[in-house]
């Protein structure tokens, strides 16, 4: 991967207020630069060229969890994956956060690759963007609050205006049966689905990558399972649900498959978890 050669102009704001300014006052040409592990390796390959960089690692609010009365968590932007993995609120509040944090990349990256960058970025193997999915997650930004069905239109596309950025995401809390599962052999982008697992509310939620619109819910699935279906029967109910726009490399019967194969295992590892808490 080569040099950045281009020039650009870079400011690190000390709150939201300026961040805000900053980023409008170049609408077309102005990028917030968070953790960088995105948005550096696609600046060195030149398919991302801002003149303003909005470094806004400096906003000390954006850095923040709270656990809330009303049984749901927020969690700023800033807050890097290795802080969602080891978070003693985040662990027992939502563990399935932690564990999703957890298998993210390598270490390096989750040091610094931040949570809002992930949900801003909206990459197809986003594994942030399919959990904030299945738990119908609330996208807070400087202007508004975005449900996240209509957040993630697409690969590499959401609704944020120019001028607007993600504060953080409000999430429900929940420490019932849950799994996340990857293949990790694969590399990042391998296209192949990744599934979050989690019962809210005596209910499965049921999140995926790299399908649909990028991410999508199995909602049929999670209606199979609500009418008594054991997880073996529920997976054979209709993907056809899931509107396909992505154009992957993976073809689509595959990821399918594999997305079958992978609830299959994660709704069992759920139940298996389950058995034995105590
Ligand atoms: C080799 C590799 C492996 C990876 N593996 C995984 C993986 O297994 N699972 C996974 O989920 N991710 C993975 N990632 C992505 C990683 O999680 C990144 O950290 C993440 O996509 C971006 O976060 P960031 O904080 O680094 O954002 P940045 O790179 O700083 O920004 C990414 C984009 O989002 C915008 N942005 C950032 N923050 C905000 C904000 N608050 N408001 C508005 N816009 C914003 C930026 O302008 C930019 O366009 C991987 C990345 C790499 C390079």
């Amino acid at each position: 991967m080569g040099l950045i050669t281009h020039h650009m102009a870079y400011v690190r704001p000390r709150s939201v207020e300026e961040a805000a300014d900053a980023l409008s006052s170049r609408p077309d040409s102005a990028r917030v630069l968070a953790g960088g592990q995105s948005l550096i390796p696609l600046m060195k390959l030149e398919l991302s060229q801002p003149e303003l960089l909005v470094d806004i690692a400096g906003i000390a609010e954006l850095d923040d969890v709270r656990d809330r009365p009303d049984g749901t968590i927020e969690i700023g932007a800033m807050v890097r994956h290795a802080r969602l993995q080891s978070d003693p609120t985040i662990r027992r509040r939502l563990p399935l956060l932690s564990e999703v944090a957890g298998l993210v990349a390598d270490p390096q990256i989750r040091t610094l690759g931040t949570l809002g960058g992930s949900l801003a970025h909206a990459d197809p193997a986003g594994d942030y963007c399919m959990l904030a999915l299945a738990l119908d997650a609330q996208i807070l930004t400087n202007r508004r609050e975005i449900p996240a069905t209509d957040f993630f239109l697409g690969p590499f596309t959401t609704p944020l205006d120019a001028g607007e950025m993600v504060l953080g995401v409000r999430l429900p809390a929940s420490d019932d049966e849950h799994a996340f599962v990857k293949i990790t052999r694969l590399p990042f982008d391998s296209g192949v689905p990744a599934v979050v697992v989690q019962r809210l509310d005596g209910v499965w939620r049921i999140g995926l990558t790299n399908l649909g619109h990028g991410h999508a819910r199995a909602r049929a699935v999670e209606a199979a399972l609500a009418a008594g279906a054991t997880p073996g029967e529920a997976v054979e109910h209709g993907w056809t649900d899931i509107e396909e726009i992505t154009d992957q490399p993976v073809p689509l019967t595959y990821r399918v498959h594999m997305a079958r194969v992978l609830t299959r295992r994660a709704l069992d590892r759920a139940e298996s978890r389950g058995r034995t808490s105590p």
